[in-house]
């Protein structure tokens, strides 16, 4: 029997398991299983055009906000398959609501949603689907922390339980990526606990190039909570139905930049609450909801709604909301295959690279992807024909405790790269951070013979240096990478 080893468990690892042969004997590396994923929060839902005229809207949608860096037959293939995802994701019992919503940079509603928790009952259902499957050995409490390359092809991973410490090689005829983001870099984001840039880290450290990691996404409005490891995004449209951004004086600072004010594309208000925070040196500025009706907030927004009352913030009509970083429009460099350069190893979801994004990512189009990937992957022949065979070796046992250095190096670069890769970036800024990078990863080396956290550490900064490297080579603002001088 054939073996293939998939690291992740959100939506682009258990739809991939889903459909791949049960012939195969497949090994899920779980972390904590689906809830700390991206997958599990996604909020908006699939973009999906539905008939060939939308279709190419669709395309020229994605292309606008790619800003001229995207694939453009990836593009075509990925939306001209759209509507036939949406028709499987049916058949397999998930409803969708009658109307489509619009975001933005979508020329028309084309968003396919299941109320405003899309990616939480996508990954309910399908992951209930994958239990029953007889073929896949889910391994829980486990992370992946290096690639095992021998001769040129991926023969498998070294795994670690992070309860135990225990650690073992397991070998593998494929090996897929589908660790997610790299939301975690940042001192501020809107990512699951899991999207730590870990998996696009050992794919760099085994000689796999790393694409368009300059473009990070971030979204304007997350709900600012000192202490909470809980992420809540405050739709756009709420926005839309009347709250305003103030600083910490009330003053509606967004006037003074675009004639929409607070209703500017996302970028433009990202970009001026950034500037705002630092002029003022606060960690976030207000969004003022005293003129949304109470009703229409109770009834159109339930979710963020009961958010603001447990947040205590409902008596005072005002949310305190920072920029975060949201999506990685770049990644590990596949093809149109999902294979990577190296023979064996595969990546699909956001952790791939696959030039559907370009320079910034069209809203909706990355559950859209992952899918489109994830199945033509599990059907592909050269997942279940490599023939580099299947074993398992025990390792030396790792410390799972957390020296308290690693534990502020970790705090330390994720506010290097909120405050030196972020929202805008500066060319000098950038390099004096990048050294910084650079000091913490000789650093790492030290620590990760002996603690199994510096050995995911060591694979976060690899993911962090892959992003300076990039931001300090585009000379350009182009999509999600703004520079200031
Ligand atoms: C708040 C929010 C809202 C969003 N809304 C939408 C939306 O409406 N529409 C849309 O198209 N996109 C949306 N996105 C983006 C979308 O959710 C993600 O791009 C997508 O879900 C990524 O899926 P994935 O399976 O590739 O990765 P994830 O769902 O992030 O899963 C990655 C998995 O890999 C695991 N993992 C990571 N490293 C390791 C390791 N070393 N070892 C073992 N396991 C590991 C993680 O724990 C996790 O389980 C949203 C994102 C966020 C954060």
């Amino acid at each position: 029997m054939k073996r293939v080893v998939c690291i992740g468990g959100g939506l682009a690892a258990i739809y991939f398991s889903l459909l791949l042969s049960e012939e195969v004997e497949l090994y899920l590396i779980l972390g904590e299983g689906p809830e700390e994923s991206n997958s599990y929060l996604a909020k908006g839902g699939i973009a999906v055009s539905l008939d060939i005229e939308d279709q190419a809207a669709h395309i020229a949608d994605t292309l606008v906000a790619g800003a001229g860096l995207c694939n453009p037959q990836i593009v075509k293939e990925v939306i001209e398959n759209s509507s036939r995802l949406l028709q499987d994701l049916k058949a397999r019992g998930l409803y969708f609501d009658p109307n489509p919503s619009k975001e933005g940079g979508h020329a028309i509603a084309r968003i396919q949603h299941i109320s405003d928790q899309t990616g939480k009952f996508l990954l309910e259902k399908l992951w209930a689907d994958l239990k029953k499957r007889k073929n896949t050995h889910f391994l829980y409490h486990t992370v992946a922390t290096q690639l095992i390359i021998e001769k040129g092809i991926c023969k498998g991973l070294t795994i670690a339980n992070y309860l135990e410490g225990t650690c073992k090689n397991i070998f593998a005829d494929s090996v897929v990526l589908a660790s997610g983001g790299c939301g975690n870099l940042y001192a501020q984001h809107t990512n699951g606990i899991g999207a730590n840039g870990e998996g696009a880290g050992m794919a760099k450290r085994a000689g796999i190039a790393l694409q368009d990691m300059a473009f990070i996404q971030f979204h304007p409005t997350k709900m600012f909570l000192e202490n909470k490891s809980e992420n809540i995004l405050v739709t756009e449209a709420f926005r839309g139905a009347g709250a305003i951004l103030r600083d910490n004086n009330g003053y509606e600072f967004m006037k003074d930049l675009h004639p929409l004010a607070s209703l500017a594309p996302r970028d433009i208000v990202s970009l001026g609450m950034f500037l705002k925070m630092e002029e003022t040196q606060a960690k976030h500025v207000y969004l003022d909801f005293s003129k949304v009706d109470t009703q229409h907030f109770m009834r159109s927004f339930p979710f963020l709604f009961d958010a603001v009352k447990r947040g205590g913030f409902l008596s005072h009509e005002k949310i305190p909301v920072t920029p975060a970083a949201h999506y990685q429009c770049g990644g590990v460099d596949v093809d149109g295959n999902s294979a990577t350069a190296i023979p064996g190893l595969f990546a699909i979801g956001e952790v791939a690279r696959t030039g559907l994004h370009g320079a910034n990512r069209l809203a909706s189009n990355s559950l859209l992807e992952l899918f489109h990937f994830a199945a033509k992957l599990a059907s592909s022949e050269i997942i279940q024909t490599n023939n580099y065979g299947a074993g398992e070796d025990d390792l030396k046992p790792l410390i799972v405790e957390i020296p308290s250095e690693l534990l502020q190096m970790e705090n330390a670069i994720k506010e290097l790269m909120w405050h030196s890769f972020g929202i805008c970036r500066n060319a000098g800024q950038m390099e004096k951070a990048l050294g910084e990078l650079e000091v913490f990863h000789a650093t790492i080396e030290y620590f990760e013979a002996t603690y199994l956290f510096a050995k995911r550490l060591g694979n976060r900064i690899e993911t962090a240096k892959a992003i300076a490297n990039a931001a300090i080579q585009r000379k350009e603002s182009i999509g999600c990478h703004q520079l200031i001088h």
